[in-house]
């Protein structure tokens, strides 16, 4: 898997920024989640989905979309 550069949380300004994947998790998506290395944001996806997720605050962010 290759390294997401993350931006910093807005609201909390926390480096423990995440991304969030989508779609159905494999089982490797869950351990890595646990190490809290990505948040699992479910199979469905669209154009208001949140792209970041901050283990701090909790906070989501982002578009998908670029
Ligand atoms: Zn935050």
């Amino acid at each position: 898997m290759k390294k997401i550069k993350t931006p910093k949380c807005p609201a909390c300004g926390s480096a423990k920024v995440v991304v969030i994947v989508y779609g159905l998790p494999l089982p490797k998506a869950f351990e890595m989640e646990e190490k809290g290395l990505v948040k699992l944001g479910g199979c469905c996806i669209d154009d208001d989905s949140p792209r970041w997720h901050c283990n701090d605050c909790q906070h989501d962010w982002g578009k998908m979309k670029i």
